[in-house]
């Protein structure tokens, strides 16, 4: 991206009242049949649209037809029954009942593929697309047949690897995997989570990215992060490693989070995602707070490869506030722009 510190938003924002419940996770769709997909690409026109009159430099569909990150896009997978479930703890944080790996996984058909050809249609700007991580997919699910997380999250990477490629091809320009599970499993994450992770983006041309997140600001979240201490030193364990990886860009939540920014340092050369807006909150940044943030993070990574962004996705934000945040971070990327292109 030529444009210096290029805005773009994590993942989710919010659906529209008429296509599901504002401000929910896994709400129900409204809309049935025809009127539920003609529905999504209304919603996601008018996402694009409010992404792009807030100046954010590269757009997504913000997630407008799925119902969640991770699950929508098991669901389009055979061996997994959504009918057999279990009580697991997802991320070591709260229990969720969770739909059972009764056989080999695999893809019958691409997922999202149709969606970003739509979306990739509606705007010249550079279109990033979030899939899930193969770590986060495999602690969603319990699993009765491979009875190895290592083994699913392989089989996992395979198959998010096919769906990448034809992203790939209808025109997406940044593959983003969303790895929350990153900031939790630091053995896995070392000895198979990265090499999973770069299984999935084998063979891709385009820039590929993970987001490393402490989650949406739901209360099982910011109840965790209150045990966390004062200090949040997770990305240390992971950024090693990560900062030898074959991935392009890393997303991470920086805005009112203890996150030392210094560890940046462990992932110098790799682009960086710093998420300036805090989505655990309703309190709408100010642009000189967004800035603030940008100048921090300034000291650890070039300023080529700082792209500013949101900490999380906005799903569970009204549309106001979400709105608001992203015009926020758009017009503190500006504050720090000029100040970069005056010097
Ligand atoms: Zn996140």
């Amino acid at each position: 991206m030529k444009k210096l510190l290029p805005t773009s938003t994590a993942g989710s924002l919010p659906k529209p009242s008429w296509l599901a419940q504002p401000e929910t996770l896994w709400s129900p769709w409204k809309l049935q049949g025809e009127e539920l997909i003609e529905g999504k690409h209304d919603a996601l026109r008018l996402c694009l649209q409010n992404q792009l009159q807030a100046g954010i430099d590269i757009v997504s569909d913000g997630e407008q037809t799925r119902q969640h990150f991770v699950t929508t896009f098991i669901e389009h997978l055979s061996g997994v029954d959504f009918e057999k479930r279990q009580v697991v703890k997802i991320r070591d944080r709260y229990d969720a009942s969770v739909p059972t790996v009764v056989g080999e996984v695999a893809r019958q058909k691409p997922v999202f593929v149709d969606d970003a050809r739509f979306l990739r249609q509606q705007t010249q700007q550079p279109i990033k697309w979030a899939l899930p991580g193969p770590m986060t997919m495999i602690d969603t699910l319990y699993d009765s047949h491979y009875k190895s997380r290592e083994k699913l999250a392989w089989e996992f990477a395979k198959i998010l690897n096919q769906e990448a490629k034809e992203l790939e091809a209808a025109g997406v320009d940044i593959i983003q995997f969303d790895e929350p599970a990153f900031n939790v499993f630091f053995d896995e994450v070392n000895d198979w989570g990265i090499a999973a992770l770069e299984r999935a983006i084998e063979g891709l041309k385009c820039e590929t990215a993970v987001h490393i997140c402490y989650g949406y600001g739901i209360k099982a979240n910011t109840d965790w992060k209150k045990t966390l201490g004062s200090e949040w030193r997770q990305y240390e364990e992971v950024f090693p490693k990560l900062q030898k990886s074959g991935i392009d860009i890393i997303s991470l939540e920086c805005q009112n989070s203890r996150v030392p920014m210094d560890l940046i340092e462990l992932i110098r050369g790799k682009k960086v995602m710093v998420g300036a807006i805090d989505v655990a909150t309703n309190t709408i940044e100010t642009p000189e707070e967004v800035a603030n943030t940008l100048r921090k993070a300034l000291q650890f990574i070039d300023a080529d490869k700082l792209y500013p962004c949101t900490n999380c996705g906005m799903v569970p934000l009204s549309r106001r506030v979400a709105t608001g945040k992203l015009k926020a971070l758009s017009a503190g990327a500006d504050i720090v722009r000029k100040e970069l292109l005056n010097k």
